[in-house]
């Protein structure tokens, strides 16, 4: 019966009109004269966007889908479910079969992270021909009772917490280390906040259990005041006792972690699409950039195109965590890889393209993406309410630091009191001291704001906090906080001017001009330059200055604005130093509305 199909043809959020042209096998001229004849000019490397690309293709009877990209999901907020799992929503729930889960171990300083992983590779690993590993590529595999668990060699919340400001989640368990003769302590609290804010399950190891004050009924008690119910006392946390120095209890911490990972179905399409996550990266002596990945899900085969964040390469040669060479690598397993053209950073995802060319397109558009995404992630309050109204966000998160201990309990009490049917006010953790870097690194992975009561920030906090957008309120009165965050809540702080970017230009040579010194001769790249808008001088992702354009030109005459695709000359008061490959960022300020 005469029912035609749609064809539908999936594009990304930016394409090149070459790119586009061939993936619809049509000539390239024929899309730009479609473009042309919907007012849109471009050239045959301009990047259009979805929309545009959208049109050309329903003028030849094709319908667009929009691919879902890796950096997309990790933004979304889905009440933090692990991207991995997201991404394999995707995959054909057939071929979903179990993967072993990785850990990692986080602790105080001190309670014995590093000599607990010390010790299970020791008693565990099977010690190879070589005499065992020689290796430390940031995370190892063990095998307890025939099944394999992974851990990340890593330890500590700042790493965790990083990957997971990143989009990534490389750990599907956290094992927190407490000495049994000292108690939890402000780094335990904080790893139980960073665990439970990315909703990792946790697994207690009681160690030091050889020590003679060792106490384990006193830090149950601790435990279950810090919401971890131990499991003898009918709670879900299992409890394990051990001693790391004089490895014992290894077994029972094992086993623990494979019941705990039995609950949680972790899974994996072997045969599936391939990403993960980039443990660590560095540039060895002799062999250039070596990074570890932690394959998440499909398979990883030597001579593959892998792309993570800036960065891309063909995997020349994999090394397992022996230091053994391998041809492929399976889901939850960490592999070195050598064959990249740069280094990656730590908890960038990675999957793998069919080829260089398109590996270096994406890394074109995320470029030009990453702008956009330094714009899109501020949380300041206002940004929060604006959120919540489009139905992005049910919750406020909230990090509270207070000097002392006596003001906590108030400010915390108070705070959830303004929760309502509409949003609730989530803390998710308060602690007495300083804003620490920690803790504006929580707050980026969490999206949440930090509250400070009599406390300072720590010397880079703030300069971090600026970067990512977080917002840091400090007050000294709380009837004055409790008062900022209800009107926050209600939307009724006063607008604030907010900057929206409308256009990037590169700059392609610097020219001097006896009146007006130096000139940056740019090409537009993205949306227009305003004669009265602001410029923000980039170089390598870092702001070199800011401030209001003094002349823009095209050729010879001044000019109001310039477009995408046009060249101009720009002078920006206040600056002299550019460079070419130089970004000038142009925006304006406008009044938030809500
Ligand atoms: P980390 O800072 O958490 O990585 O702690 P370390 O693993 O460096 O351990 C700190 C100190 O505690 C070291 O001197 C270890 O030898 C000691 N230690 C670790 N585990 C045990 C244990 O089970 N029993 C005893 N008695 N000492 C331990």
């Amino acid at each position: 019966m005469g029912v035609t199909e749609t064809k539908t043809i999936e594009l990304p959020q930016s394409i090149t009109v070459r790119e586009l042209a061939q993936r619809i096998e049509a000539s390239p001229i024929d899309v730009m004269k479609i473009l042309m004849a919907n007012g849109v000019m471009a050239n045959i490397n301009q990047l259009v966007d979805f929309d545009t690309a959208a049109i050309v293709l329903s003028e030849m009877g094709v319908e667009a889908i929009q691919e879902i990209s890796l950096e997309e999901l990790a933004k979304e907020d889905k009440g933090s479910i692990p991207l991995w799992r997201r991404m394999l929503a995707n995959e054909d729930p057939k071929s979903l079969v179990h993967r072993s889960p990785v850990v990692t171990i986080l602790g105080h300083v001190d309670h014995g992270k590093t000599t607990l992983l010390d010790a299970i590779r020791h008693t565990n690993v099977a010690e190879g021909e070589s005499g065992g590993i020689t290796q430390h590529i940031g995370a190892y595999q063990v095998e307890h009772n025939g099944k394999k668990i992974t851990f990340l060699d890593t330890p500590g919340h700042a790493a965790f917490t990083a990957m997971r400001a990143r989009g990534a989640q490389g750990a599907d368990i956290v094992v927190l280390v407490i000495a049994a003769d000292d108690g939890v302590m402000p780094q335990t609290r904080e790893a139980i906040a960073h665990a439970k804010a990315a909703q990792v399950p946790i697994i207690v190891a009681l160690n030091k259990m050889d020590r003679p004050g060792a106490d384990s009924n006193r830090i149950k008690q601790q435990l279950a005041e810090n919401g971890l119910i131990p499991d003898d006392w009918d709670g879900d946390t299992m409890v394990v006792p051990i001693s790391a120095k004089k490895s014992t209890g290894l077994d029972d911490l094992l086993e623990a972690i494979l019941l705990v990972s039995d609950d949680l179905k972790i899974l994996a399409n072997p045969k599936g699409k391939v990403f993960g996550t980039v443990i660590e990266a560095e540039v060895g002596k002799s062999q250039g950039v070596m990074a570890t990945l932690l394959v998440q899900s499909g398979t990883l085969h030597d001579g593959d195109v892998v792309v993570m964040g800036n960065v891309f390469g063909r995997i020349r040669a994999m090394f397992d965590f022996r230091g053994k060479k391998v041809h492929k690598v399976d889901p939850s397993s960490p592999v070195s890889v050598m064959g990249l053209h740069g280094v990656p950073v730590a908890g960038d995802l990675f999957q793998t393209v069919e080829s260089e060319r398109e590996a270096r397109q994406i890394v074109e558009e995320r470029k030009i993406l990453q702008i956009k995404v330094t714009e899109k992630n501020a949380l300041t309050l206002e940004q929060l309410f604006a959120r919540f109204q489009a139905g992005e966000l049910q919750d406020l998160r909230l990090i509270v630091k207070a000097d002392v201990q006596g003001s906590i309990e108030p400010i915390v009490s108070s705070l959830k009191d303004l929760s309502s049917e509409e949003i609730k006010v989530n803390i998710i953790h308060s602690e007495t001291g300083n804003i620490s870097e920690n803790d504006v690194m929580l707050a980026v992975a969490s999206k949440a704001i930090i509250i400070g009561f009599n406390v300072k920030e720590d010397t880079g906090a703030r300069r971090y906090a600026d970067n990512e957008g977080v917002s840091i309120r400090n007050y000294d009165i709380i009837y004055r906080m409790i008062e900022d965050i209800e009107k926050a809540l209600k939307g009724m702080l006063e607008p604030e001017l907010r900057e929206k970017v409308i256009g990037r230009a590169e700059v392609r040579a610097v020219y001097k001009v006896s009146k007006l010194g130096n000139i940056a001769g740019c090409r537009v790249v993205e949306g227009e330059l305003r004669r009265n808008g602001r410029i923000r001088v980039v170089r390598n992702g870092k702001t070199l200055h800011e401030g209001e354009i003094a002349s823009l030109k095209h050729f010879q005459e001044d000019v109001k604005e310039v477009r995408q695709g046009f060249d101009c000359g720009v002078g920006v008061k206040g600056f002299m130093e550019y460079a070419p490959g130089d970004s000038l960022i142009c925006f304006v300020l406008e009044k938030t509305s809500f």
